[in-house]
């Protein structure tokens, strides 16, 4: 079974920051508790951009990028019973071994002993190796992965707007009800409205947030965020958002801000913009990982105001996707008008240059 390579196009990183090449490359696998997944749909995520400019110690050239997948199981390796060939499956970025302590507590996306793809499921072009990044490569036709990170969904539900279930609902979304459990009524800041900001400010609107503000320099995205539950927006470029926000919340402030940018400075002004007893949550991911630092007031936490972070959205990937489905099939939780640029995988190209050029909503690779 995993003797015979299969021939499919992938979307190649042969050189930090240079584009990407459409590639034949050879798949091999799946091994023991591993799913071949034919690639329907791959959105196009920040984290994908801090790869291909060589920005991430750790993701080395050759590598096929692309963590954000949906598609359908091909087959199955020895071991996998939760799907079958034919089945719609999203696919995760974090698998999850389901012994180590974080596992078991119900907690996945803390997995300290993450299964990689096997050795014998390898992806090469001409006999030299070429790497995944996150472990996984989703700019591709096929993809082998750890059956913890393939997760049946309804048929129902269109694959190029179940793809963004993985990455930027399930971390915008899940800082907001699993991290922060936002309580109804309360008052939520969302800093950035990029592809996270705005499934924060969908999941402050599920959650029953009374006030959601929205914190960007972009105009147009602000105004995009509004049909996702965003109810006041604040253009950092022309105001100071502390301000502002203690303007709009009757001088209280926030009882939750969002941190979805990864700026000390905007955590800095996150700090600032809490109402007693609030809480920040860092959602955004920094280009460099050590690059920024935080150097904050210490006076503002003794108001009983705490700040964290949310890895994933503390997404426990077989119990939060189902939901977030069915969320969506029952019209609370809005993911077509999210994508709103579908570009072939020989564009990639082009998708990576509108993400940088900060267009509103995601772009979405469909294969
Ligand atoms: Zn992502
Ligand atoms: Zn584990």
């Amino acid at each position: 079974m995993t003797g015979i390579p299969r021939v499919m196009k992938a979307a190649v990183l042969y050189e930090p920051g240079a584009p990407l090449i459409i590639d034949e490359v050879e798949l091999r696998g799946p091994a023991s508790d591993e799913v071949l997944v034919r690639i329907a749909a791959c959105g196009v995520c920040h984290s994908d951009l801090h790869i291909i400019r060589g920005e991430w110690a750790g993701f080395e050239p050759p590598i096929i990028a692309g963590h954000e997948g949906a598609g359908f199981v091909e087959q199955v390796g020895p071991g996998v019973t939760h799907v079958s060939p034919g089945d719609p499956v999203v696919l995760g970025w974090k698998s999850s071994c389901g012994e180590c302590r974080y596992c078991v507590d119900g907690r996945p996306y803390l997995c300290v002993d993450s299964p990689r793809p096997k050795p014998s499921s390898s992806i090469s072009k001409g006999g030299l190796l070429i790497n995944r990044s996150f472990i996984f490569a989703y700019f591709a036709e096929y993809a082998v992965v750890p059956k913890s990170v393939a997760i049946p969904i309804p048929k129902e539900v269109p694959l190029d707007r179940a793809a963004l279930l993985s990455c930027a609902v399930a971390t915008g979304v899940g800082a907001v009800v699993n991290t922060a459990q936002v309580r109804p009524g309360s008052t939520v800041a969302v800093f950035g409205c990029g592809g996270v900001g705005l499934n924060v400010v969908q999941g402050a609107a599920l959650c029953g947030a009374a006030q959601i503000i929205g914190v960007d320099i972009g105009v147009d995205k602000l105004e995009f965020a509004r049909r996702f539950g965003l109810t006041a927006g604040v253009n950092a470029a022309e105001r100071d958002p502390v301000a502002a926000i203690h303007d709009l919340t009757g001088g209280a402030g926030v009882d939750y801000a969002f941190e979805a940018v990864g700026s000390e400075k905007v955590a800095g002004q996150a700090l600032q913009s809490l109402a007693r007893g609030g809480t920040v949550v860092i959602v955004g991911m920094p280009g460099f990982r050590d690059e920024v630092q935080l150097s904050l007031p210490l006076m503002p936490f003794f108001g009983d105001r705490w700040l964290t972070a949310s890895y994933y959205g503390g997404t426990n990937l077989r119990r939060d996707i189902p939901r977030l489905a069915q969320l969506y099939l029952g019209g609370k939780l809005e993911l077509d008008a999210l994508v709103t640029r579908r570009y072939a995988l020989a564009d990639i190209n082009q998708a990576f240059t509108d993400l940088v050029g900060g267009e509103p909503g995601r772009g979405v690779i469909v294969l």
